[in-house]
């Protein structure tokens, strides 16, 4: 998975480099990129459903059923609070 991957990179490259200045430099990483999550939540809020592919009904051709896990395809991101 992509992101542990790069925490993983992070850990390596944190431990290699310990000193206060690469722990405020990773300290400020992290915090832009939790900034950066929050503001892409607020921007968008919802993701495409995993189930229908973001259509709101799945199946194949006449028996397409609405999907019952999301509302017309579109799901709450984790921590958007909706
Ligand atoms: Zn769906």
């Amino acid at each position: 998975m992509f992101v542990i991957d790069w925490i993983i990179a992070l850990w390596d490259w944190l431990w290699d480099h310990s000193s206060a200045k690469g722990t405020m430099l990773v300290m400020f990483a992290l915090l832009g990129l939790a900034m950066a999550w929050r503001i892409s939540l607020a921007v968008f809020p919802y993701k495409r459903c995993p189930r229908c592919k973001g259509a709101g009904s799945y199946g194949p051709g006449n028996l397409r059923r609405p999907c019952g896990r999301c509302n017309g395809g579109r799901l709450p991101r984790v921590g958007s609070g909706r």
